[in-house]
């Protein structure tokens, strides 16, 4: 008999089952951390599989880790075991070495609670938040036994879902998917459970394709086989049309207006995991209106969480995990209403018992030095900030507006207090972007740098990070090009010969993974093609350097007939049909392209924070926007964007 701690933090008997570890020890011998295999964590939910109507397996594209260290698995996984009727399981990709055991030892991928084999699932679920996973979402049905096409899948296979940020274009997927979650999953988890169980306790009337036409039904929720593609002569989309009755011809986005309370009991690894502490969402969105930003789209508006149901969550998860640390999550930390007072009084609370908190995503101003000075058992090794251009004119152009006094301020007091690291995350090849804009983040980094003199202690370092900018669908930069590998190699080379310093370290992003990134994050049903080809290549975690190898990809864009170059490095014209534009995010195209227009003239524009609404869309949808915007006609403005500007 095992004991379980459920979610609402009550003990109680679940199931009658031997504790049993699933893969044979001689295999868990021989493979490194296999604690990633044994699953048994304190919180997990372990229900009655055979009693139980509707079985989800959540299956995360990465090690356990890593995925144990996302939010969007611990929050279904929450939602779905609440319900008496349904449960929800866990599975992580292995890394190689255990699946070639489990392939060599004829056996299956299992969940993490049960320990049962993906095939024994009702669904199995994919949280695709990156276009990297795609190889590796194909090397878990693999491993699973399940058949990779969605044509390929007989009736008795599983349903296949995905949800997850990447998926606002889920057409390069699309043929490997049965249905896909569009938008925030909380409620439409609900909705499709209820489904799903009326129609498996129904006898499954109309088979899959049965119930496939009510899950089109919900909002939110994509039948990719329900839509046909057309393409023209040139490679370009032609049209995307419904070829079945229930099918919508938009699908909206699903968007919870509040944010269901915070998961405080999920499973604690045994092992330790990438982020090792407990994570509170404080906002999901973000005021902020960076064009390059496509999590700033695709969770807009910010939404906030009330201060005492973060300080109550806070209480439960030191409860229930042990843990001595808690993230304050959000797309933007210090734009949380009363972010000071929150931690105040979570240091108070917290006083003398050694719980530590950390604020990730801080904008660049001396109060967030100040803020996490206020921060109770800081580690005072390294600070980050993220201005991602340098020159004023480029920051107009991404609308992420940073003055130089601000940046310098924020440094001076970084290193006064006694940080003796300062991180920085910069983006190269962003549009309109010159090898002048790229000069000025050298004398800006020169001048940081300059300020670490007089610091107390050992001389801070300054970490440079440089990504290469992907364009993505549903950003004001979605009809934007991709710079290309050349011009990224010389850009790099011009910043290496500005900054020979040896107190200042530059790190880059793989030009390959960013052009691999580019063509799936805007590329078309054709590319499931060259996904399958890479992994049939082998390619599996291609978001891990030591793993990836752009030659099995360019192998299989060769074989596919496809140019990687077309998806990711052509400059889009407005009237071009995207893959995704039957994908509505809620923000319209009327806005993405003012701003567009407005980053190509070098102009910021105002966010939802300090600056009048923006009518992007979405206050046709939640009713805060729409009480900003009254209020904002009722000042005098007009409640349509300039005609002019679109
Ligand atoms: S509708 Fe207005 S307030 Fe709401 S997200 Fe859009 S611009 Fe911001």
């Amino acid at each position: 008999m095992v004991k379980l701690r459920t979610s609402n933090s009550t003990e109680q008997q679940i199931c009658n089952q031997e504790y049993n570890l699933a893969y044979p020890d001689s295999i868990l011998y021989k493979v490194q951390k296999p604690a990633r295999y044994t699953g048994g964590e304190v919180n997990a939910i372990v229900k009655d599989f055979d009693a139980t109507t509707v079985r989800l397996a959540l299956c995360f594209p990465d090690v356990y880790e890593v995925g144990m260290s996302n939010l969007s698995v611990p929050i279904l996984y929450d939602i779905v075991n609440r319900r008496p009727d349904a449960l929800a399981e866990r599975a992580y990709v292995p890394w190689p070495d255990m699946a070639k055991a489990i392939r060599d030892n004829g056996l299956s991928l299992l969940s993490l609670e049960n320990f049962r084999p993906m095939k024994d699932f009702d669904v199995v679920g994919f949280s695709l938040g990156a276009e990297l996973a795609y190889t590796t979402m194909l090397e878990m049905l693999n491993l699973a036994q399940i058949p990779a096409w969605a044509a390929d899948r007989a009736e008795d296979f599983p349903l296949i879902v995905a949800g997850g940020a990447s998926m606002f274009n889920p057409e390069p997927v699309a043929d490997f998917i049965d249905a896909f979650f569009i938008g925030d999953g909380e409620d439409s988890i609900i909705e499709f459970i209820d489904v799903y169980r009326d129609w498996k306790n129904g006898g499954r009337k109309g088979g899959k394709v049965g119930l496939l036409k009510r899950l089109a039904a919900i909002r939110g929720m994509y039948v990719p086989s329900f839509y046909e593609v057309k393409y023209k002569d040139d490679g370009t989309v032609a049209s995307v049309t419904q070829t079945n009755a229930v099918a919508p011809e938009k699908i909206a986005r699903r968007i919870i207006q509040t944010l269901p309370p915070p998961v405080t009991s999920p499973p604690v690894p045994y092992m330790e995991a990438v982020q090792d502490r407990g994570v509170i969402e404080i906002s999901r969105g973000c005021v902020r209106g960076c064009r390059f930003c496509h999590a700033g789209v695709v969770y807009r508006p910010a939404r906030s969480r009330p201060q005492q149901e973060i300080i109550q969550a806070a209480d439960e998860i030191i409860e229930n995990c042990g843990y001595d640390e808690i993230s304050l999550l959000s797309l933007s930390t210090s734009d949380y209403p009363g972010i000071d007072d929150l931690v105040g009084k979570l240091a108070e609370r917290h006083q003398g018992k050694h719980i530590a908190i950390s604020l990730p995503s801080l904008r660049v101003t001396p109060g967030s030095v100040a803020l996490v000075e206020s921060l109770p058992e800081k580690r005072k090794s390294g600070l980050t900030f993220a201005p991602e251009a340098a020159s004023p004119r480029l920051q107009k152009v991404i609308n992420k507006v940073i003055s130089d006094e601000e940046l310098l301020a924020t440094a001076q007091a970084a290193f006064d207090r006694g940080w003796t690291g300062l991180k920085l995350y910069y983006m190269l090849g962003l549009p309109t972007e010159t090898l002048d804009d790229l000069s000025t983040m050298a004398d800006m980094l020169h001048r940081i740098y300059g300020l670490s003199r007089g610091a107390p202690g050992r001389r801070p370092q300054l970490r440079v990070s440089l990504s290469t900018f992907v364009p993505k669908a549903h950003t004001p930069f979605q009809w934007a090009a991709q710079d290309d590998e050349e011009t990224i190699t010389q850009k790099q080379r011009h910043l290496i010969e500005r900054v020979r310093v040896k107190g200042i370290r530059l790190s880059w992003s793989d030009a390959k993974m960013s052009l691999l990134e580019g063509a799936l994050s805007r590329g078309d049903r054709r590319l499931s093609k060259v996904i399958y080809g890479a992994w049939k290549r082998g390619s599996v975690l291609d978001g891990w350097t030591e793993l990836f190898s752009w030659q099995r990809w360019a192998d299989a864009f060769t074989e596919a007939g496809l140019d990687p170059a077309f998806y990711a490095r052509r400059t889009r014209p407005f009237a071009e049909v995207f893959p995704w534009s039957h994908i509505e995010s809620g923000v319209t195209e009327g806005f993405l392209i003012r701003e567009y227009r407005r980053a190509l003239a070098g102009e910021a524009s105002g966010d939802c924070h300090d600056a009048p609404c923006q009518a992007c869309g979405l206050q046709e949808l939640i009713d805060e926007c729409a009480a900003s915007l009254t209020h904002r006609i009722s000042a005098g403005a007009s409640s349509q964007p300039p005609p002019s500007a679109i």
